[in-house]
């Protein structure tokens, strides 16, 4: 670290991603999705694409905002772009917070939003979540200051309600309300459509999970249109090209194959089903999940234990050292021939150890 950096980040903690171990692993860490990309992107990118990228490409990004709207019923002054969800959140908190503003997301929740209120020197409080990791919206109806939650909720899977995001978007309408929907396509309902009903809601979505396009980094935001303005002009003083002319091909390319977006959810529904399903079977506890990922706790061993053995065999999963979560192991979907091998690997190593008995 230089003399030089700034007091906000002097003491931060830099975010830990998945294990990258390489090929020979199934990666059951990230949330990534098990399945290729739509191969429709293949074709876009080939035409024309080349020559295409000595040119900047259309700096309000319409093609691929006017997509989106579509998509939800709303108008291109809805939608703000980003590279990948993460970036679309920094601008967020960048654009609407001053340092020392308060903000409350819940205890478990995404890691990100610490490290966002620690780098934009916010308070934030921390909102405990309740048994099985749920969140009750009646905790911050009465907050008053911003709201961040991710619903459903990382990595708990627990989801609210349509419902229950309105009761605490209107309770307080000088309150700003942030949605992270990154998983809301794998069983939730999205509250996009409040975002024509209410100007304190924003709901950031991204491509890298339900879109099979972690990589690729394309995220949006939609809200109000004042909200998006302000972001837009925000990022104009900034970073005006917010993603490149690729991944807004990609993005409008992955938004036009419905059919294979579709099918890739289902399937992975399915097969979170069949793996709790199964999990419960044979006696494991595994919180309820509307997202690519669940989280189980072990019958015998600890947690740490089980993520040890599975890894010796080559199956990366995610083991949180911290309170309340460090019981269970979050396993990321993958396809059904990776869960089944998932499943026999846990049994063999979740196992009774019976105790010496000094004679
Ligand atoms: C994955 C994830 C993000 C980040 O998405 P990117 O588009 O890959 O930056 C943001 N929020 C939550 C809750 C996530 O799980």
């Amino acid at each position: 670290m230089s003399n030089f950096i700034s007091n906000r980040y002097r003491n931060l903690k830099v975010y830990e991603a998945g294990e990258q171990l390489g090929k020979g692993y199934i990666k059951l860490n990230a949330n990534e999705s098990p399945f290729p990309p739509s191969p429709k992107i293949a074709e876009v990118l080939m035409e024309q694409m080349i020559d295409d990228m000595r040119f900047y490409g259309d700096i309000s990004f319409s093609k691929l905002r006017q997509k989106i709207a579509e998509r939800f019923g709303l108008t291109m002054k809805n939608v703000a772009i980003g590279n990948g969800a993460d970036d679309i959140l920094d601008l967020i908190f960048r654009t609407f917070f001053d340092e020392g503003d308060q903000i409350a997301f819940p205890s478990i929740t995404y890691p990100f939003y610490r490290t966002y209120g620690q780098s934009f020197a916010l308070y934030y409080h921390e909102v405990p979540v309740g048994d099985d990791l749920k969140i009750d919206v009646e905790d911050y109806i009465s907050l008053p200051y911003a709201v961040v939650i991710v619903n459903p909720n990382a990595p708990s899977g627990h989801y609210l309600p349509v419902k229950d995001i309105e009761r605490l978007v209107k309770s307080d309408l000088n309150r700003l309300v942030i949605i992270d929907e990154a998983y809301i396509d794998y069983g939730g309902i999205s509250v996009a459509p409040l975002v024509k009903k209410y100007n304190n809601l924003l709901v950031v979505q991204t491509f890298s999970k339900s879109r099979n396009l972690a990589g690729a980094r394309i995220g949006f935001v939609l809200g109000d249109a004042s909200l998006i303005h302000d972001l837009n002009g925000v990022r104009g003083t900034t970073n005006p090209f917010a993603m490149s002319m690729i991944q807004e091909k990609i993005a409008c390319a992955s938004l036009d194959d419905e059919e294979y977006f579709v099918n890739c959810v289902q399937e992975l529904i399915a097969t979170r089903s069949y793996f709790t399903k199964e999990l419960r079977r044979t006696g494991y506890t595994v919180l309820d999940s509307l997202t690519n990922f669940v989280l189980i706790q072990p019958r015998y061993v600890t947690a740490k234990e089980l993520y040890e053995g599975l890894k010796e065999q080559k199956i990366l999963t995610r083991f949180y050292k911290m309170p309340r979560i460090e019981q269970y192991l979050r396993i990321s979907i993958g396809t059904k021939e990776d869960m089944d091998k998932v499943l026999a690997t846990i049994l063999q190593i979740d196992v009774h150890q019976p105790k010496c008995i000094k004679i």
